[in-house]
């Protein structure tokens, strides 16, 4: 792609000042309005053949019960009143029932799949794969030079380059900024599409209401970065068959010849301690040490290099949360100034979005995430949001939903980045 796609894009982030940024994204790729039929359910399940994970529904009373099923490499996917349902490997599967825990129902990958797969990628088109991410972001970026600078923090397993977009009219690229920063990030989870989709809506929002007075004064005070993509390698090999996967982790290829590590698992924060797998099949695999993972690696140094970030928000779907530290430890934060702010900013954010803010290990703990080791390691207020849906892919009509309200809780989160301790007076 695709000089003449690229002139209507640009057209329309100058000219559509009525229109949501989702609708701009969706006119710059000239898609149809309506998904085109994919195929029978059961031919889109039948590549999944060796997938040896099932899908299974277990008790769980409480977050304890969640920490320990995590622990034994259950990815949890949907709480219930007193249930939990996700992903398992066979032998983990096998395991879990020998330690007592009683499997209320299971079906095979294959069978889920069949159930589930309503819209395949060829319906999913207004969602960016990794060059149309790149794409957009370097037609934002060459559209908006006064205001923008797009550059690499680093390279994948595979070599693909983690892109970030910078919005600061002042400095560029890498240089050192001494303005109160905020970090957005998206799709540390491979087949959590709708993440970047979040990351990249927000980008094409601010850039294309740069003169608005509200965001015009975020664009001269603050030093913005966007990374849409955390996990390029993971995204691609979930849609690489032109069919989902249902794929979690990045593509390490790990001894036993599994794939992935758990990026979110992966981070210098009680990494491996509780609600993480030392199983490299388990779909919560934390990796055989702390960062690892050069995605983890890269995340790393670009924050260690960057003082002035103040705030951070790391995209995931699915659930309608937004989850503040600890998620590794079930004690809330120790510092009753900096509680107050994050919950503060919570509410802030979730008044816009509608979604459940509480501590992230309310829901289980969960060692080795992003904001546990930003916060500790850097004071940087940092969240989870975990977006709308009830399905890792909920389809294209839901991204234009999600990106509004995210949206205005950006806005809010841009509002309170350069001076986060006000919230606590
Ligand atoms: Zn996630």
């Amino acid at each position: 792609m695709k000089n003449a796609l690229h002139a209507f894009l640009i057209l329309s982030l100058c000219s559509a000042a009525a229109a949501g940024p989702l609708e701009q994204l969706r006119r710059g790729r000239e898609l149809p309005s309506a998904p085109a039929p994919g195929p029978a359910a059961e031919e889109a399940a039948a590549y999944l053949q060796d997938d040896s994970r099932y899908w299974i529904t277990t008790p769980a009373e409480d977050k304890y019960d969640r920490t320990a099923l995590l622990e034994a490499g259950l990815d949890i996917v949907e709480i219930g009143k007193k249930t939990v349902s996700g992903f398992i490997s066979k032998d983990e599967m096998d395991r879990l029932a020998g330690k007592g825990f009683i499997i209320r129902s299971r079906q095979t990958i294959k069978e889920y799949a069949k159930k589930h797969l309503k819209d395949f990628p060829a319906s999913d088109a207004a969602y960016h794969n990794y060059a149309e991410t790149a794409e957009l972001l370097q037609t934002l970026a060459a559209d908006n030079p006064e205001e923008t600078s797009l550059f690499s923090i680093g390279k994948t397993v595979e070599g693909r380059d983690i892109w970030c977009l910078r919005i600061n009219p002042s400095e560029k690229g890498e240089t050192p900024s001494a303005r109160p920063s905020a970090f957005f990030m998206g799709n540390h989870h491979a087949r959590e599409h709708l993440t970047n989709e979040v990351a990249l809506g927000l980008a094409v929002h601010l850039l294309s209401r740069k003169n608005e007075p509200e965001i015009r004064g975020y664009l001269d005070t603050l030093d913005i970065f966007i990374a849409p993509m955390t996990n390029p390698d993971g995204a691609e090999y979930d849609v690489r068959t032109g069919k989902y996967r249902w794929h979690r982790k990045n593509t390490r290829i790990n001894p036993d010849k599994t794939v992935g590590v758990d990026l979110n698992r992966n981070y210098d924060s009680l990494w491996c301690k509780a609600g993480a797998s030392h199983y490299p099949n388990s779909d919560t695999y934390c990796g055989p040490y702390a960062f690892s993972e050069p995605e983890t690696q890269a995340i790393k140094k670009f924050v260690e290099t960057r003082p002035n970030i103040k705030t951070l928000m790391s995209y995931h779907s699915y659930s309608s949360l937004l989850l503040y530290p600890w998620a590794g430890k079930d004690t809330p934060v120790e510092n009753m100034r900096d509680r107050k702010v994050f919950e503060t900013m919570a509410k802030g954010m979730t008044a816009f979005t509608g979604y459940r803010p509480q501590q992230s290990s309310d829901l289980y703990v969960a060692t080795g995430d992003t904001t546990d080791w930003a916060y500790a390691n850097h004071k940087i207020f940092s969240f989870t949001t975990e977006l709308e849906g009830t399905t890792f892919y909920p389809g294209a009509a839901i991204i234009s939903k999600a990106v509004s309200k995210n949206v205005k809780a950006a806005l809010y989160l841009l509002s309170v980045t350069a001076e986060p301790y006000k919230l606590a007076e």
